[in-house]
């Protein structure tokens, strides 16, 4: 089994997602199995803790301010208000609760230490803390390091060269700029991104190499399926088909071995078999509650349910990913890397799927 690797290149990542499924499902079950309990999924709550009224232009986000969505925007939570939120998640399951503010970047000041009381409280409830505030400066990523925050989400939704396509306030750099910040605290990264924004498959793979080539690589890999929102530029796209969501949380846990892949938005258009099709292909880790910041998510009750159907169980609150369990068992099941895949996918060449794109991109989805 090969250990954590930082130089992928986008044709071999390429090379993976096309593998024919059986096998591809194989290799990734196999990688999945030498670094993870397959029969644990860490559950983690999202809430919104300040929505609405951004001034970034995300164009998959009703949180934009400039968007024309139905979003109901509030201000900061309470500390006692977030307090009553945690541990009504601990009840159900959840051993993470990852607090997300619409900013563009933290601001110091009390909003700020707002934010810095909820890491603490949340913390002496013996829960991992996570936060998605935005950019981050190294200051304000060792204050949260210090008020004892676990993980910091900072997705990079795409690859860098449709970056710009998504989103225009801000660069792909900048992302980087703060999940480097948090490196340099002890903080655990958390980054993924979305697919069905009209990109490529060269832009998925484009995406996982900017986050394998991460040194170390994420602790956390959110995979997202566009939930399209009335109002946002996003509205009209088609809904991800399961196998593209299969293909990518398996390609992700080939290239990022060691990392949690989160099975994120786009839950509630997926069904139970194609989500058990996703923990199978490596997906260990989920949001639970019925909103995830502002869209729909299953029911906690549902999730339970569809844990015990399969023999899943919540992993508990501050477990590291394991080392290789094995280190030979893996080898054969992956194929040398190089060699050219014996098949492509039935109607879902590289090219076709570029020709697509560029169709959606154009504003022509037919
Ligand atoms: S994704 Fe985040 S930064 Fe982008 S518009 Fe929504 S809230 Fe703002």
């Amino acid at each position: 089994m090969s250990e954590e690797r930082h130089n992928w290149t986008q044709e071999e990542i390429l090379d993976i997602y096309n593998r024919p499924m059986m096998e591809l499902l194989y290799e990734a079950a196999t990688v999945h199995r030498a670094y993870h309990d397959p029969n644990t999924v860490q559950v983690s709550t999202l809430l919104s803790i300040k929505t609405g009224g951004c001034p970034e232009d995300c164009g998959y986000c009703p949180q934009a301010a400039r968007y024309h969505t139905d979003i109901e925007g509030n201000d900061l939570m309470t500390v006692p208000q977030v307090k009553a939120q945690a541990l009504r998640a601990k009840a159900s399951g959840s051993s993470r609760v990852c607090m997300g503010a619409a900013w563009r970047n933290v601001k110091d000041g009390p909003e700020f230490d707002q934010v810095l009381e909820m890491v603490r409280t949340i913390n002496k409830l013996d829960m991992e803390v996570c936060c998605t505030l935005g950019m981050l400066t190294e200051n304000q990523a060792q204050r949260l390091a210090e008020a004892g925050l676990y993980a910091y989400n900072h997705n990079l939704d795409t690859s860098e060269d449709y970056y710009k396509d998504v989103i225009s306030t801000r660069a792909f750099k900048d992302r980087l700029d703060t999940i480097d910040n948090v490196r340099k605290s002890n903080v655990t990264v958390c980054s993924g991104g979305i697919i069905g924004m009209g990109e490529s498959l060269k832009d998925r793979a484009g995406m996982l190499v900017a986050l394998s080539t991460l040194n170390p690589q994420p602790e956390s890999v959110p995979i997202n399926a566009l939930v399209a929102v009335e109002g946002t530029p996003m509205e009209d796209m088609e809904p991800v088909p399961i196998w593209d969501m299969v293909r990518m949380v398996a390609t992700t846990r080939i290239v990022m071995p060691k990392t949690q892949v989160r099975l994120s938005a786009g839950r509630t258009g997926m069904s139970r078999e194609g989500q058990a099709l996703c923990f199978f292909a490596g997906a260990n880790s989920i949001f639970a509650g019925d909103k995830l910041l502002t869209t729909p998510n299953p029911d906690v009750g549902e999730d339970m349910e569809m844990f015990r159907m399969l023999g899943l169980t919540p992993q508990k609150a501050f477990v590291k990913a394991p080392q290789p369990k094995t280190v030979e068992s893996g080898e054969s099941a992956l194929r040398p890397l190089g060699e050219k895949p014996r098949w492509t996918r039935p109607g879902h060449s590289i090219e076709r799927n570029e020709a697509a794109t560029a169709r959606t991109r154009h504003g022509d989805p037919s």
